[in-house]
């Protein structure tokens, strides 16, 4: 029989951190705990097995499951001491989700489940605090109602708000037991009013409601849009724990907080946390109070830490989390709660953490011995990188600070403010960039968050949903900033100094300081040094891949080598054209209307040319650069506006209507299929020929005068059958040559082109006899192997991953079983012609880590990516070798 159940408690549990597919992580690592002798509540964790057969079939339980939960309930009461629905020493439980990846706020969770008109009497008996009982209760039916029930998050809150009116106090702290017991009565006619059902007084159906909920939770549209956003598939389905309650809210001997075993933004070792006195762990994940750091260090002053307040319960939980991190190898996120001096612990995971945290930790773990190298490499993960490799406030800007919060996710952002997530994602989509500010984030705000450069939260401390999400997300954040006030109404906030900034209006902020500043910052590149050039050392001694970049000016080729790039793997020649000098002699050169024409124009450009190349060549020393000729159609050179065509029909000296009939003509029903690539070569092969000059003629030069040993490559794209590449590399041998001849240097040069048409791929073998190099240009490839138009995909392929028809994107990750069988069948096919034929890709693909994986096993000798992602790359490469172990 299948076991659905496993129990934990009392130093035994059925369950082990290694189990996390089936107990969640949250069951997992509340088994290990309990089983290295952590004080844990005693409970049991239901399966994922459960949720998904529940959903498989029809939301039904499967056979047993009632009474596995009843036989571990009766063990989890007799090891407390306590009966669940027992009118005089009740037991309370509560119920909580915890899939296999952590989806932090993104299911639900009851706590103080049991409580009823009876059982209270039982708890005001045993606490001797009617007030505290109270407040359990009424706290138990608000999120029962919202959560089980579905009634709408206000209804009850608004209730509890009048009263607070009504006897005239702030706080929630201020209303005394008989106003909380009233509270209650007044929740469960609301309930009955609103929902036309009683609110269950039987335990039993509390659990299974409870139960029910966790696991419909599952499918609620936060928990969807969190896992396509992080994709996580549906199939893991969802634990659930039932843990028997402890209470931080019995009293000013109670807390409840929320801790990493290092600090999570910056990476330093060092015990970071924050803390509540006599609260539930809802009161400190939500942000409703703010809460104190639990040392010293971790605070500044203005509040007490718990190191001060409760010596004791610290210099344990100091213990506990070095326990942790020596036992788990790695940094931690753990949740406690003290009952009466008396510490529990409620969580144990993994801590999400920055990037910089993320390289720091595992560069130091490293240093002390707790993980290797390779481990430390497996540990940051590509995408991640990416958060490091932007730009961050420029330290000399003059900026307008108008308010200060917690640095809760670094990095800089600038962006129009809107208060509204799903504002933050119709901007986004509009292509403008925003900062969402809102008194408190809560999950329903996740898409809004993902779209916006940054958030801005008035409420919640460093484990605030804000804080937590955005670290995740990689997006600047900060939250807890009292010294504004937002007025969603007006749609404004009010920044202590007096300063109101409106939607729409420019707003900064520093994720790393805290500050919020009006108007836009400039910024500054990022320095790679420290532990990212530790880290990334030990990444180089790993990968096999190459990293390219694809760069089309020495400032690109610059940033690009200043991040590691080992060559040039696409410099794409059109992009030099469009320069304001030049774009006068290209519109010539296409208009001509003969060849004399268009060779004088050529002339023009070839200086030009030549320039960009040296430029270039020195920018890389000797590194591999590869050139690819003209490749897109020629129309897109040409005048679009009257005024273009009147001033170059000047400049032509031709009638503008003379202009017009030749724009025209060059008109075309399907240009990205139509006269482009190679197909210009052959038409207008004086076009190439000046390419090939201006490459052979630069690094003739650097090689005679400067020195240099440059191997130029010369790369011609869009070819589709062996004949095309045979006449033009046949044409470029002979300019190559005779240059060099003219130059008297030993100069080489490499022909090759782009693999990105299915046809090329195909007909690798016959295509390699012409080759010395194939670059797969994965973005025609996958454009023309799918039939999907690149430029017009984005009106619906949003919504083919939003369906699940399609994985992801292909455009951004390499469709393996499809494209990415061309690609194989390419490097099969070229490599039996010509072993030594020399492999790469430099599609967007190049720089996106699953796509980089793929390339390294099918065996390609590097890809090339934009300068940025050059890093990632060469992270992703590691990976590729570390997970082939
Ligand atoms: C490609 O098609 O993958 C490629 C690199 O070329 P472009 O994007 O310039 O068409
Ligand atoms: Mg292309």
């Amino acid at each position: 029989m299948t076991k659905y159940v496993y129990f934990f408690g009392g130093g035994q549990a059925d369950g082990a951190s290694g189990m996390r597919n089936l107990l969640g992580g949250k069951g997992a690592n509340l088994a290990e705990m309990t089983s290295i002798g952590l004080p844990v509540p005693a409970g049991f964790t239901i399966t994922t097995e459960v949720c998904t057969a529940f959903y498989a079939n029809d939301r039904q339980y499967p056979a047993g499951l009632i009474q596995e939960v009843s036989e571990h309930m009766a063990r989890v009461e007799q090891l407390m001491g306590k009966k669940f629905g027992d009118r005089t020493n009740p037991l309370l439980v509560s119920v909580r989700s915890g899939s296999r990846a952590s989806m932090p706020g993104m299911m639900d969770t009851v706590l103080n489940l049991g409580l009823n008109d009876e059982t209270i009497r039982g708890i005001i008996d045993q606490s001797k605090d009617p007030r505290f009982a109270y407040d359990s209760y009424r706290r138990f039916i608000q999120m029962y109602a919202n959560v089980v029930m579905g009634l709408k998050g206000d209804i009850l809150e608004d209730i509890f708000e009048e009263l607070k009116e009504d006897r005239g106090v702030d706080l929630d702290t201020e209303l005394t037991a008989d106003d909380l017991k009233q509270l209650v009565g007044l929740f469960k006619n609301k309930v009955k009013e609103t929902l036309g059902t009683s609110f269950p007084e039987n335990p039993q159906d509390q659990l299974w409601g409870a139960i029910g909920a966790v696991f419909g939770s599952w499918m609620n549209p936060r928990a969807i849009t969190y896992r396509r956003l992080n994709n996580i598939p549906a199939t893991w389905g969802t634990a659930v724990s039932v843990q028997s309650m402890v209470f931080g809210n019995m009293g000013n001997d109670c807390a409840t907080g929320v801790a990493f075993t290092r600090n999570p933004s910056t990476g330093e070792n060092l015990f970071f946390g924050e803390f509540l006195v006599n609260a539930q762990g809802e009161d400190v994940v939500a942000g409703i109070r703010t809460p104190q750091p639990i040392n010293m260090a971790g605070g500044d002053g203005s509040l007490p830490s718990m190191e001060e307040v409760m010596p004791e319960s610290y210099a344990q939980l100091m213990t506990i989390q070095q326990t942790l991190e020596k036992h788990y190898h790695d940094m931690q996120d753990i949740e406690f709660t003290i009952e009466k001096g008396r510490l529990f612990m409620l969580q144990t995971r993994t801590g999400k953490r920055t990037a910089t945290a993320a390289i720091r930790v595992a560069v130091d773990m490293v240093r002390e011995g707790l993980i290797s190298q390779k481990e430390a490499i497996l540990r940051v993960s590509p995408e991640q990188l990416d958060q490091l490799l932007h730009p961050s406030l420029d330290p000399k800007a003059e900026k307008q600070v108008i308010a200060k919060g917690l640095p809760a996710s670094p990095g800089a952002a600038s962006g129009e403010v809107v208060f509204y997530a799903d504002e933050a994602e119709s901007a986004a989509r509009e292509g403008r960039k925003v900062i969402l500010v809102r008194i408190e984030t809560s999950p329903e705000d996740i898409h809004g968050m993902h779209a916006a450069q940054g958030i801005l939260t008035t409420r919640g401390g460093m484990t605030s949903h804000a804080a937590v999400v955005a670290r995740g997300m990689g997006k600047c954040c900060v939250s807890g900033c009292g010294d504004i006030r937002v007025n969603y109404e007006k749609e404004l906030f009010v920044a202590t100094g007096g300063v109101t900034v409106k939607k729409g209006d420019m707003l900064t902020l520093d994720g790393s300081t805290g500050q919020v500043m009006l108007g836009k910052v400039p910024t500054v590149q990022p320095e790679l040094t420290g532990d990212f050039g530790t880290l990334m050392g030990w990444v180089d001694s790993v990968r096999r891949l190459k990293v390219r970049t694809n760069a089309d000016t020495p400032h690109d080729a610059k940033v690009a080598r200043n991040f590691g790039a080992e060559g040039i793997g696409l410099c794409r020649t059109e992009h030099m054209f469009f320069d304001a000098e030049r774009i006068m002699a290209v519109r010539e050169m296409i208009l001509a209307e003969d060849l004399e024409g268009r060779t004088n124009a050529l002339a023009k450009i070839l200086p030009m040319q030549k320039s960009d190349f040296l430029g270039l060549f020195r920018e890389m020393k000797d590194l591999p650069v590869t050139i690819r000729l003209l490749d897109p159609p020629l129309h897109e050179f040409l005048p679009q506006t009257e005024a273009e065509i009147v001033d170059l029909a000047k400049v032509m000296k031709v009638p503008p209507q003379t202009l017009h009939a030749k724009v025209d003509s060059l008109h075309e029903t399907n240009p990205m299929l139509g006269h482009r690539g190679c197909r210009l070569g052959i038409s207008y092969p004086e076009i190439y020929d000046m390419q090939v000059q201006a490459i052979i003629e630069a690094a003739c030069e650097l090689v005679k005068n400067e020195g240099f040993s440059i191997i130029p490559e010369i790369m011609i794209p869009l070819v589709s059958h062996v004949n095309e590449l045979a006449v033009l590399r046949k044409n470029a041998i002979r300019v190559a040559d005779e240059v060099i001849a003219r130059y008297a240097v030993k100069v080489e040069y490499l022909i090759g082109t782009m693999i990105e048409l299915p046809r090329a791929a195909l007909t690798a073998d016959e295509i390699a006899t012409e080759a010395e190099f194939f670059s797969f240009g994965t973005n025609d490839l996958t454009q023309t192997c799918f039939g999907l138009s690149r430029d017009d995909a984005g009106k619906f392929l949003p919504s083919y991953v939003d369906q699940e028809i399609l994985p992801e994107d292909p455009f951004v990750a390499i469709d393996q079983n499809g494209v990415g069988q061309l690609i194989q069948i390419g490097c099969e096919k070229g490599r039996k012609t010509r072993p030594a034929i020399k492999l790469g890709i430099c599609g967007e693909h190049g720089g996106e880590p699953s796509s980089v994986i793929f390339c390294h096993k099918v065996g390609l000798d590097y890809v090339s990516c934009s300068p940025f992602r050059v890093p990632i790359a060469r992270l992703a490469a590691a990976h590729a070798v570390l997970l082939e172990d």
